[in-house]
């Protein structure tokens, strides 16, 4: 499989995590053998898979024979050693306890190959401690998979003290194998990344709610409707378990355990799982109203939660882009720590905790010298233009653009928590990016890509929409033209345009690749017209480019049964250029690219305006428009360089003028 040398995998564990990793280990294609310790577990692990492969077939996201296949992959047993034996790779989810999974690891070692890979999926073990007790620490490391498997994105991938770089870079490469997306936590910290910025947020909640400074009402639609996360605290540590809050918090003890969590703690009163925590969990999610949002200050959660990311900064764990992606990612928080400080303000943020540290006294408030510094320096976030991130020139929210050298730009549709659907802010600022890229002499060819590696774009989003009222039909129609207007500015862009399509291409996302000059498409993605699924069609143009580039009757097809393709599919009718496997990806697109860069500039403008534009005109004024066009390029500079490297035998050097 490409660059990583896998075959087969075993799981140790088929309890909520290993089951959801052999899945998706077999669904990337690998031989997976998953070893639990009873038959009865073995039997409930099948049942959730089938059970998961079906609920994909139904909703017609997989198909019968697909399902099957990947299940055909993963064979069950109770014996260590048929598990182990020949495996490239070793991932334990057996129950938190350190000296269960170093008895695992000796038991592991009897039967496995020299050269195998061991991972464990702790959530707050020492990497290092386990590895360390195994004979090959240096090929040891964490692969932090988040619950539930099949759906969350993130892996942290964890190096120990003695964890080579190659076994880092090689957990890299396997995470990005199965579709998911690396992060690499550079020091084996308690709680990694993603818990050790959230489970203080959570225990400083119920801290608050102790000490009577707001209710959990209060609390949870602060920071539900105020600052858009998709849970509030209080409710968070309710469905996540109580129990999991408690221990975590009790072994990493950054914050006291609050009073009211440890007698929830200890009459069982568990969150979601026993039905009753702080809400009552019986008719389902609790309604948190949003008239009480405001009524508490999210600051005192927010700052602290930016100050274990600067100290994450500060020992080289990992940099702020790291940290937001992984929170974003694991946490499905619209906006990572460091992104909010920056608008927030590190001032604000540092007032918040001198504050903070005065009332109550603990370390976790006391500002960590990064962001002292940022404060004296007058790196304030957003409104001095530099703070975690430097906001030199446009500042966008929803995309990123980049610039990779040799005339390539990169413009990243960056909302993986919402698989980068689109919602107007995301047209507008594409509009405006198109606008900047266009006047810049460095860029000869942009590439359009989705954040993440599960998602080009999911299309519309669907809840933002929702929340905007957009079912009222003149919304509809304005929000259908902005979106046709950002499409056609992409048509209209002088350059030409690639759409990177690295995962899920659906509704609006596959109308965005309609209109970009090229699809490139790794295996990993689906694409498809699926508006109608919904009872809505599509409103971006799809109806219109899908016809243009597929003809009327494959169109009808896709677009009236709402078909989801696999890049094999798509490349068979035309709909993409190329399906590439998942590994090659970005190779195939760069070397596109970079082909591309090197063309002539003005003859690449008028032929991509001739053929976007002249072949809706009649013949005869569409080879006028040709022949036009043909005139102006004959008086370019680029044309004497074309015929001269022509007749030289050598690469031409193309100018733009
Ligand atoms: P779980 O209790 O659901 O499953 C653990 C399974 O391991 C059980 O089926 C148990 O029978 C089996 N087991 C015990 N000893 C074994 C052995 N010697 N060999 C093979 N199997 C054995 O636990 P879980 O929630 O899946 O957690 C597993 C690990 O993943 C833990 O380290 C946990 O901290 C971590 N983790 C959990 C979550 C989560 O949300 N549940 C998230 C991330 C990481």
């Amino acid at each position: 499989m490409g660059k990583v040398e896998v075959k087969k995998i075993a799981v140790l564990g088929a309890g909520t995590m290993g089951h959801g990793i052999a899945q998706v280990c077999a669904a990337a294609g690998y031989e997976v053998w998953v070893r639990d310790i009873k038959q009865e577990f073995l039997d409930r692990a099948k049942a959730a898979i089938e059970k998961n492969l079906q609920k994909a077939v139904k909703k017609g996201k997989m198909t019968e024979e697909k399902a099957n296949e990947i299940f055909g992959r993963l064979h069950f047993t109770l014996e260590m050693k048929d598990a182990i034996g020949g495996a490239d790779l070793v991932i334990e989810a057996v129950p938190e306890v350190l000296e269960l999974k170093k008895q695992v690891f000796a038991e592991v070692q009897q039967y496995a190959k020299k050269d195998a890979i061991f991972a464990t999926n702790t959530s707050g073990l020492s990497i290092t401690e386990i590895g360390n007790a195994t004979d090959r620490p240096e090929k040891f490391l964490g692969l932090h998979f988040f619950n539930p498997v099949p759906v969350m994105a993130l892996v942290e991938v964890i190096k120990g003290e003695k964890t080579s770089d190659e076994t880092i870079k090689f957990g890299v490469e396997f995470v990005k194998s199965i579709g998911k997306t690396p992060v690499v936590v550079k020091k084996d910290v308690p709680g990694f990344i993603v818990n050790r910025c959230l489970v203080p947020y959570l225990a400083l909640a119920v801290d608050d709610l102790d000490r009577g400074v707001a209710t959990k009402e209060e609390i949870d639609a602060t920071m539900l409707y105020n600052y858009a996360f998709p849970m509030g605290p209080i409710e968070l540590g309710d469905f996540v378990g109580l129990d999991i809050l408690y221990l975590g918090n009790e072994q990493w003890g950054l914050v006291p355990t609050p009073k009211v969590l440890k007698e929830k703690f200890e009459a069982r009163e568990l969150g979601a799982k026993t039905g009753k925590g702080f809400y009552d969990w019986s008719a389902g999610r609790p309604q948190i109203l949003k008239e009480l949002a405001g009524k508490y200050d999210g600051l005192r959660l927010i700052a602290p939660m930016v100050n274990i990311a600067s100290g994450l900064i500060e020992m080289g764990v990992a940099d702020a882009k790291e940290i937001d992606t992984a929170m974003k990612l694991g946490t499905n928080m619209p906006k990572g720590p460091c992104e909010l400080a920056d608008e927030i303000g590190i001032d604000a943020i540092v007032a918040k905790l001198e504050e903070l540290q005065k009332e109550k006294g603990y370390d976790i408030f006391k500002p960590t010298e990064l962001i002292k510094k940022m404060v004296q320096e007058g790196k304030l976030g957003k409104k001095t233009g530099e703070g975690f991130y430097s906001y030199t020139g446009a500042s966008y929210q929803n995309i990123v653009i980049e610039k990779l050298g040799d005339g390539i730009a990169k413009l990243v549709i960056n909302r993986p928590h919402r698989l980068n659907a689109l919602t107007v802010e995301t047209l507008d600022e594409i509009v405006t990016a198109l606008r900047e890229l266009e006047n810049d002499d460095e860029v000869r060819v942009l590439v359009i890509t989705g954040a993440g590696d599960r998602a080009f774009s999911a299309g519309l989003d669907l809840q933002a929409t929702m929340q905007s009222n957009a079912l009222v039909p003149s919304v509809a129609m304005m929000l259908a033209a902005k979106g046709q207007a950002a499409f056609t500015a992409i048509e209209k862009f002088p350059k030409p345009v690639i759409a990177a399509i690295n995962g899920y291409a659906f509704g609006g996302g596959c109308e965005l690749a309609m209109a970009c000059d090229f699809r490139i498409m790794s295996k990993a993605g689906q694409i498809g017209l699926t508006e109608l699924a919904l009872g809505i069609i599509p409103g971006w143009g799809g109806t219109q480019r899908m016809t243009k580039i597929l003809g009327i009757a494959k169109a009808k097809e896709l677009i009236m049964l709402a078909k989801r393709l696999s890049a094999d599919e798509a490349e068979a009718v035309g709909l993409v250029n190329k399906a590439v496997d998942a590994d090659k990806f970005w190779d195939e697109v760069m070397s596109l690219a970079k082909q591309l860069a090197a063309g002539a500039p003005v003859a690449q403008r008028v032929a991509k305006y001739a053929i976007n534009f002249g072949q809706t005109l009649p013949v005869e004024i569409g080879q006028a428009l040709e022949a036009a066009y043909f005139g102006i390029v004959t008086s370019t500079e680029d044309v004497i360089e074309g015929f001269k490297a022509f007749f030289e035998k050598r690469k031409p050097e193309f100018k733009g003028r």
